[in-house]
């Protein structure tokens, strides 16, 4: 068993840490200068990443984190070669990336041409219907990895996600019906993860992929209608394509092009980390857009479409620090337009969840004090 140096990046900070590889029959394991463990990679697990000449660069396939290990040691890419024959030695995959990231700075190019004088958030419009899925799912795993690495273990041993345990339980299953129900009202059929976060802030961030609904937007909810009116709004930004624009905008493209580039933990990671949260607020046409889809789908579902604005125009009026209502634009006015156009629908004739669930659904977080 031989041991090299190596540059390896956690994925999750741009941090780069010099360590010690071990190979081991099967894996290598990762080390950090004091010789404690920082990771382990399988061989059946790895991927090969373009790189400079006379650097391996390794990462996981399938990997959330997106970590990364530079090997410049001969030796020790000679060896993990032999190991594992698996990983691309002839290039193929190399050019391939090659080929698509050419193809993607062609279309960056040709954007930048057409939109000089709009600046980013056009490029982003114009390259939104042509972000691959897979991209898109890179880039979902990257941001879910990031929101948890930042609101995740602060001060708080609890579990970052609610509906966790035995004790919740009963909260995240009457949690889990709601939104399926709100899913099918929209015909929201994109993939979905939806997860109540450990925290005391009257919001929801939406990602690619994901809507993350704090804790105390379901304290303040005063009924599930209320809540359904924030997730099917959030619903809307997503069908709509909102997250991955306002994304590809808040990192001026440099996270999508250093992903393509292997470079994921370089300067587009970081850029991400600044603005992924600060960023994300939508512009007053992409809220209307929302709101009528969350209309839409309430009215869908006979359940009442005016609990939403009911909802944003009192805690907007509590001003509460860190609400969904003011990163969110004009709330009067979209208060008021969500009114106009729902005078003359029903109140609610069905309600999406019975007393005892929607009684669980508010102690979500209540298991661990
Ligand atoms: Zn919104």
């Amino acid at each position: 068993m031989r041991s090299y140096p190596a540059i390896y990046f956690d994925g999750l900070t741009s941090t780069l840490h010099e360590v010690t590889i071990r190979l081991l029959p099967g894996r290598i394991v990762i080390s950090n200068a004091g010789g404690n463990s920082l990771d382990e990679w399988h061989y059946s697990r790895l991927r090969r990443f373009n790189a400079p000449a006379r650097l391996l660069r390794l990462g996981l396939r399938k990997n959330d984190r997106l970590s990364r290990l530079d090997i410049a040691d001969q030796d020790a890419a000679r060896e993990i070669g032999h190991a594992c024959p698996e990983i691309d030695r002839s290039g193929a995959g190399a050019r391939a990336e090659r080929k698509r990231t050419i193809a993607w700075t062609f279309a960056a190019t040709f954007s930048l041409v057409l939109s000089v004088m709009d600046g980013i958030p056009a490029i982003a419009d114009r390259l939104v219907p042509a972000v691959p899925p897979v991209m898109e799912q890179r880039l979902s795993n990257a941001a879910d990895g990031r929101i948890r690495s930042m609101f995740a273990g602060r001060n708080d041993d609890r579990p970052f996600e609610c509906g966790i345990g035995t004790a919740e339980a009963p909260g995240q299953a009457a949690f889990e019906k709601l939104i399926e129900k709100l899913k099918a009202g929209a015909d929201f059929k994109l993939p979905l993860k939806v997860v109540v976060i450990r925290r005391h802030v009257t919001n929801a961030v939406t990602l690619p992929g994901h809507i993350y609904v704090f804790q105390g937007l379901i304290d303040e909810a005063r009924n599930p209608d209320e809540l359904a009116g924030v997730i099917t709004h959030e619903l809307g930004h997503l069908a709509n394509r909102d997250a991955i624009r306002s994304l590809l905008q808040a990192t001026g493209l440099s996270f999508v092009f250093g992903s393509l580039l292997g470079d994921f933990v370089g300067g587009g990671a970081t850029v991400f980390a600044a603005k992924i949260v600060s960023k994300l607020a939508f512009s007053r046409r992409r809220e209307a857009e929302a709101d009528d889809y969350a209309v839409r789908a309430m009215v869908a579902l006979k359940a009442n479409p005016r609990a939403f604005a009911n909802f944003m125009e009192r805690v907007a009026g509590a001003r509460n620090r860190g609400s969904i209502f003011i990163a969110h634009p004009a709330t009067p006015d979209r208060v008021a337009h969500i009114n106009a156009i729902t005078r003359s629908y029903h109140s609610g004739v069905i309600s999406l969840l019975e007393d005892s669930e929607w009684a669980a659904l508010k102690e979500v977080c209540s298991g661990y004090r």
